[in-house]
């Protein structure tokens, strides 16, 4: 099904939250949903990392908390959704991606999606080996153009220097992607992220996915799970 009939499936608008530690594939996954459902992907770190790009008060506060690993205030975070989520192109449906990331995170969420008489779709576990994504994290780098994914071991450009998708020769790492921070990063998601799974699955929304498969293995099972709940 093209992506143009597939958005037609789309009845009510859809909220997904992707739950995983870093590495675990919720950014590509997120992009790709995107792309098939006509969705917006979210992600706070890619806002807070424009917030730091631009200079803003909140990107100040965020800076060094990022770089060691850690977690921007849910103040800051908060802020930052909320503002994003009132612009227009929201309207059709979200996916979360690295948000909520606490239990004050996830209980805002629901405060505000209820305010708007919105629910969560699904929050959607990608489930993978800590020991994994330390190499996975640590290895990859992006397109500065299109910001098609690549890694050092698993993924090079097929010429290299050469971005396969839109041809760009610049390529960008994220300064926090690098073993030492990876170790801080995944801590953060054992003490304050991971208990969100039980949170979502009292609340009755909560699936799990293989996060350790292929990538179109694990788009395909997300595409039906987001076909299933927004149906
Ligand atoms: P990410 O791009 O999701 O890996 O996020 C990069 C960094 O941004 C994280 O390591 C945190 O420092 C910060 N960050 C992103 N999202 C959140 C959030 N929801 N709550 C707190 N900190 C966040």
């Amino acid at each position: 099904m093209t992506g143009a009939a597939m958005n037609d499936t789309l009845t009510k608008a859809a909220v997904l939250i992707l739950l995983g530690p870093p590495g675990a594939g919720k950014g590509t996954q997120a992009r790709m949903l995107e792309e098939t459902f006509g969705l917006v992907q979210l992600s706070t770190g890619d806002l807070l990392r424009a917030a730091v790009a631009a200079g803003t008060e909140a990107g100040l506060a965020a800076k060094s908390v990022m770089e060691a690993g850690g977690l921007v205030s849910d103040e800051i975070v908060l802020a930052i959704l909320k503002d994003r989520m009132a612009e227009p192109d929201t309207a059709r449906g979200v996916i979360l991606d690295g948000f909520p990331r606490t239990p004050g995170q996830a209980e805002a969420l629901d405060a505000l999606l209820a305010e708007q008489g919105l629910a969560i779709s699904a929050a959607i576990s990608m489930e993978v080996d800590d020991a994994a994504m330390v190499a996975r994290v640590s290895g990859r780098y992006t397109c500065a153009q299109c910001g098609e994914g690549y890694h050092d071991s698993f993924k090079q450009p097929a010429v290299a220097g050469c971005c396969d998708k839109c041809g760009g020769t610049a390529f960008k790492r994220r300064a926090d992607d690098n073993a030492e921070t990876v170790g801080a990063r995944l801590t953060a998601y054992h003490a304050s992220t991971a208990p969100l799974i039980a949170y979502y699955e009292t609340r009755g929304v909560l699936r799990t996915v293989d996060g350790m498969g292929a990538i179109d293995a694990i788009a395909a099972e997300l595409g039906a799970i987001v076909g299933q709940v927004t149906a």
